[in-house]
């Protein structure tokens, strides 16, 4: 497969070149250069293993397992639709997060979206415009997304929802400090995530960084451990990424979310229907 002049484009916004390869049909190892990542070759590189995180202090373990004090939940949470749901979220006062919260921030994107990213914590900027993955990292998300023509259009056109996503973070409201969520708020806060899903039913999960990977695959496991391989959750498949957040700081790993979102791709398109 060649790149159109566009996917380059999109790459380049992601930080990623791609350039000319010797052998048009050979795959070729991906290199990767600070502070850009580049593609060799006019193929997608699919990672089909796991390679080590080469910032292990990147990925924590998850906290010894203390009881989880948890407060009473809304009811019925399990069969609520869109608009009851996103009304109890912005109502919601179940763990102290939303003592320091502008607003809650829900999620955006297409209601049946054949995507669905998960990403972590609201930052400042989604605290105060209330959609997640906005400023750098939400742009760079958009590039990542578009690369691979998607986009997070809200219009919920039917015959659009296989080229767009629905965005949710693990918890809804922003950590004080942007510190990083705590295991009982991130399980008082599971319950909208895991409705969002069953919602839009996506074909493909795309889990962004560590807390969203603990929530969703219950796992300890470092990111790059997980990446590379194609997991399932609730029998969709669901592929583990870098957050964007840290491949601004990290931009030598855009290459590997690349292959994470190309194998993502893969894993849709050999999915039944
Ligand atoms: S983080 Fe989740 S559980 Fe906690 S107050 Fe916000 S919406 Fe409720």
């Amino acid at each position: 497969m060649r790149w159109t002049e566009r996917q380059a484009a999109m790459l380049a916004e992601m930080g990623i070149r791609v350039v000319a390869s010797p052998d048009e049909e050979a795959l070729e190892p991906v290199a990767v250069m600070a502070p850009e990542a580049v593609l060799h070759g006019s193929t997608p590189v699919t990672a089909r293993s796991a390679s080590p995180d080469p910032h292990p202090a990147n990925v924590q373990p998850v906290a010894a397992a203390a009881p989880l004090v948890l407060r009473d939940r809304a009811p019925g949470i399990e069969t609520m639709d869109w608009p009851a749901l996103r009304d109890t979220v912005a109502g919601c006062t179940a763990c102290k997060l939303c003592e320091g919260r502008t607003q809650t921030v829900f999620g955006i994107g297409h209601p049946r979206a054949h995507w669905m990213v998960v990403g972590e914590a609201p930052g400042e900027q989604e605290d105060r415009l209330g959609e997640p993955f906005v400023g750098k990292s939400g742009q760079l998300l958009d590039n990542m997304l578009r690369a691979i023509g998607l986009s997070r259009d809200e219009s919920g056109a039917e015959g659009e929802a296989a080229r767009q996503v629905y965005i949710a973070n693990t918890v809804k409201c922003r950590p004080p400090f942007n510190r990083n969520p705590e295991p009982a708020e991130l399980a008082q806060c599971e319950p909208f995530l895991v409705r969002q899903i069953q919602l839009v039913q996506p074909r493909i999960i795309l889990a962004m960084g560590r807390f969203a990977v603990q929530s969703l695959l219950r796992s300890t496991e470092p990111i790059g451990r997980l990446r590379g391989r194609v997991h399932r959750y609730e029998g969709v498949p669901l592929v583990v990424t870098y957050h964007p957040a840290y491949l601004l700081r990290n931009p030598e790993d855009k290459a590997r979310a690349w292959d994470d979102l190309c194998l993502a791709r893969e894993a849709m398109a050999a999915e039944p229907g």
